[in-house]
């Protein structure tokens, strides 16, 4: 007993030095301060932008973190070096064409301008190819040979296909208490759930027990010790790991807009809550990433937009791994009610070493608590 007291004391030691201090919340673009709006041209990724046209054989400051970015979100495999150089090498080529066409790019293998705008986009840091795997469009090339993956739908799940135990669907959840945040801020959250619970047989209730609610959520800035360190303003914006973990976490650096109506705007550094959180929920359930863009599980999202309805590429998705809302009219999600706005969200895409690590940390947590 003593035991599991010290550990718990421990992980809850951890979790309170990785905080660095509280979210910003905003209704709308236009209500953030000047000073919080950082240069554009500065911030997450744009600086690949200046790789225009890049090829294979070239050599280009910029390539190596860009084969970083590449394997972060599954592109390229584990190597035993990871200190990639700046050359435009064929493991680049391979993957530039892989990432293309999961984004239904052409698959030029080049840096052309499509591709470039789509890898600049903020989006989630959960890979897109985990264990070389993917349901993304990529995978579905391997569906002629094995059948393991889809091939009409894109929707896609984990490695090995984790869910919440049927003899857990009423699903608690809660916020870290360092975050200090409002009913306003948690209310957009409950909206988020109730968008999965709609279609599903799965509850979740709030509860304000932190630590012994099945999903965690928590604002974190930069390395808060599950070895996905977030990036600043735009970039990565979240991520969550794969049942059972519950872990939900988001960047707490980005400008985060919590009107239930986003408009558009040219400012391009801040990012709508309630699309990051529906996106990451489907995470915390099962899914990983799809191709189809509409859906909410597709990778990006762009900021200053607003998507926060499932798409019926979700809705099968989700229907695969826990069946159907008993109250669930599938015909009243036609495409054509689906969430028409084209925003590429700039959600996360998880890597296969996220998935590892999310693996990872499941079982020693596991291991640690049934001392
Ligand atoms: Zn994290
Ligand atoms: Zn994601």
């Amino acid at each position: 007993m003593k035991f599991h007291i010290s550990v718990t004391a421990i992980l809850l030691s951890l979790f309170s030095t990785s905080i660095s201090g509280l979210p910003r919340f905003f209704p709308n673009i236009t209500s953030i301060p000047p000073s919080f709006l950082p240069n554009i041209t500065g911030a997450g990724w744009q600086s690949f932008q200046k790789l225009a046209g890049c090829h294979t054989g070239e050599k280009a400051d910029g390539l190596a973190r860009l084969k970083d970015y590449f394997h972060h979100f599954g592109y390229i495999p584990n190597s035993a070096s990871l200190n990639y150089t700046d050359d435009f090498d064929q493991a680049l080529e391979s993957a530039l064409k892989t990432y293309q066409l999961n984004f239904n790019l052409n698959t030029t293998g080049e840096l052309d301008e499509s591709t470039l705008q789509q890898i600049v986009r903020p989006r989630c840091g959960v890979a897109d190819i985990i264990n070389g795997s993917s349901s993304m469009n990529s995978g579905n090339k391997s569906s002629s040979t094995n059948g393991h993956f889809h091939t009409v739908s894109h929707y896609s799940f984990f490695p090995h296909r984790p869910t919440w135990p049927s003899s857990n669907f009423n699903l608690t959840y809660a916020f870290l208490p360092e975050n200090q945040l409002t009913d306003s801020v948690k209310a957009i959250f409950s909206r988020a759930f109730n968008r999965w619970s709609a279609v599903t047989p799965l509850t979740f209730t709030e509860t304000e027990f932190f630590y012994s609610a099945d999903m965690k959520i928590g604002f974190f800035s930069g390395d808060h010790g599950d070895g996905e360190p977030f990036d600043g303003v735009l970039g990565t914006l979240a991520h969550a790991f794969s049942p059972p973990n519950g872990r939900f976490h988001l960047d707490e650096a980005e400008n985060w807009l919590t009107d239930e109506d986003v408009g558009t705007s040219a400012v391009k550094s801040a990012v709508d809550l309630e699309s990051v959180a529906v996106h990451e929920i489907g995470h915390l359930l099962g899914l990983g990433h799809s191709s189809v863009k509409e859906a909410i599980m597709f990778p990006t999202i762009s900021s200053g937009t607003k998507k926060v309805e499932l798409a019926s590429d979700d809705i099968d998705g989700i229907h695969e791994l826990y069946g159907s809302n008993p109250n669930f009219n599938s015909s009243s999600s036609t495409p054509s009610s689906q969430e028409r706005e084209t925003s590429d969200c700039g959600v996360h895409s998880l890597g296969p070493l996220w998935v590892l690590k999310t693996l990872f940390v499941a079982v020693a947590s596991a291991m640690l608590l049934m001392y």
